[in-house]
């Protein structure tokens, strides 16, 4: 893409309404923009990482067994009175639901989904009747919109955001545990994958009704609202709200090997036992001809916060540093004045087989162009000069490491593409 076309520009100042280094710089570097507290577009660039990150999650899901399907947004107060959830409004953090609710024109009241356990319980009672249906791993990528008493942190706590939200339907607790466990390892692989890998542990916390723990994925950051007490060799963690000698007894873990640590929290799995199929009637005829609750798990990862985290994660002074996994684009390509002709040549042929942001804008000068790249955070700079022609090469720097080389233009696509 040409820079000259994308619509957005950066900013050099940050603005003055965003606490967070992620908000900060997402919106300097035109990544999003800000509705309102809590409330963020996702333009161009932004989007791009964006979907980058949900198909990682995407090719995960369904490795394990995922089906997609895409809920709605208004709901039905109906099937929330059956789990006795509509009432529920939150009056504290962590008690009750956030609802956003509002009005049909033509008479009651209508919920803005803040999550879908009851909507897809409901759905599967029309679908599910034999142990042969099951079990059913169901997924999607959906707005959920939360009235969060604080919005704080940028992206990572917002009042509209959207969720990867997996459900799983078993047979029994056994079925269950074993796809929780996958679902525990896919997860540990998706934040590998989003470059958080290195900084994210699973982390063990409260549990509802039918389980003592559920677990949750924090990646370590001074910025997180969450504190954890990480054992680092065995790589696990317990959320400070189950630090107790019971718990670290029931897990096998020491109080001299623990580090307390701030943490954002990515992701969340939790079993719900028959909560829901009970509420909702979800049941199936066994191999006898008996009928059984339907056996739930939920598990969510936040889009905003995990690309919010790893922003956190991966900046520095000059601006974002995106993995090559989720970047927006896999190079920048900067023209200075007077190699134009050559340069769009090269735009043209690195095109083929990778994604460039090439800076064509006439108007620009270098040192801005340069502080751009920084600020956007694109994992290669290639930069052609007059200089660099005379050697038939062009310099690469690396965003990450700074380092920088000299590249023969015949070997740059292969450079740039070569196994880290
Ligand atoms: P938290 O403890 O942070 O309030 P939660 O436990 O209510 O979140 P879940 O309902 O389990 O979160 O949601 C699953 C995931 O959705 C979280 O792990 C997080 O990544 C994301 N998420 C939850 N609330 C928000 C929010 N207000 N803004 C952005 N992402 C959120
Ligand atoms: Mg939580």
């Amino acid at each position: 893409m040409r820079q000259s076309q994308l619509f957005t520009k950066t900013q050099k100042t940050s603005p003055k309404d965003e606490e967070s280094k992620n908000a900060q710089l997402l919106i300097r570097a035109g990544f999003i923009h800000k509705e309102m507290a809590g409330v963020y577009t996702y333009l161009p660039l932004g989007l791009r990482v964006f979907n980058k990150i949900a198909q990682i999650i995407r090719e995960e899901m369904n490795a394990i067994g995922g089906q997609e399907l895409l809920m709605t947004t208004l709901q039905s107060p109906e099937i929330w009175k059956l789990s006795g959830r509509w009432g529920q409004e939150q009056t504290d953090s962590r008690s009750g639901l956030p609802w956003f609710k509002t009005k049909l024109a033509s008479g009651g009241e209508l919920g803005i989904a803040n999550t879908h356990e009851e909507a897809l319980t409901t759905i599967l009672c029309q679908h599910v009747s034999s142990y042969k249906d099951l079990p059913i791993y169901a997924y999607q990528f959906q707005n959920k919109f939360r009235n969060e008493l604080r919005v704080k942190n940028g992206i990572m706590r917002t009042r509209e955001f959207v969720m990867k939200d997996l459900y799983s339907f078993s047979r029994s607790e056994e079925e269950f545990r074993v796809f929780y466990e996958k679902c525990a390892a896919s997860y540990l692989r998706i934040f590998k994958r989003l470059g958080i890998g290195d900084a994210t542990f699973r982390t063990f916390a409260s549990g509802g009704a039918f389980s003592k723990f559920s677990d949750e994925f924090q990646t370590l950051s001074e910025v997180g609202e969450d504190s954890i007490y990480l054992d680092r060799k065995k790589q696990i963690a317990v959320n400070e709200e189950i630090y107790t000698n019971e718990v670290l007894a029931d897990l096998g873990l020491k109080k001299d090997t623990l580090e307390k640590v701030k943490s954002i929290e990515v992701g969340n799995i939790f079993p719900l036992g028959t909560k829901y199929s009970d509420a909702l009637g979800l049941k199936y005829r066994d191999e006898r001809g008996e009928q059984k609750p339907v056996v739930m798990g939920s598990y969510g990862i936040g889009l905003g916060r995990s690309l919010g985290a790893v922003v956190e994660v991966h900046a520095d002074e000059k601006g974002m540093v995106w993995p090559l996994s989720i970047a927006p684009f896999h190079v920048h390509l900067i023209a200075l004045a007077g190699v134009e002709a050559e340069t769009e040549k090269l735009y043209k042929e690195l095109s083929r087989t990778m994604e460039v942001l090439y800076d064509d804008r006439t108007e620009v000068r270098a040192g801005e162009k340069f502080a751009d790249a920084d600020l956007i955070g694109i994992p290669y700079r290639v930069v052609v000069s007059k200089k660099t022609l005379e050697e038939e090469s062009v310099e690469v720097k690396e965003r990450k490491s700074g380092h920088i080389d000299r590249i023969p233009i015949t070997e740059l696509q292969n450079f740039l593409t070569r196994p880290l």
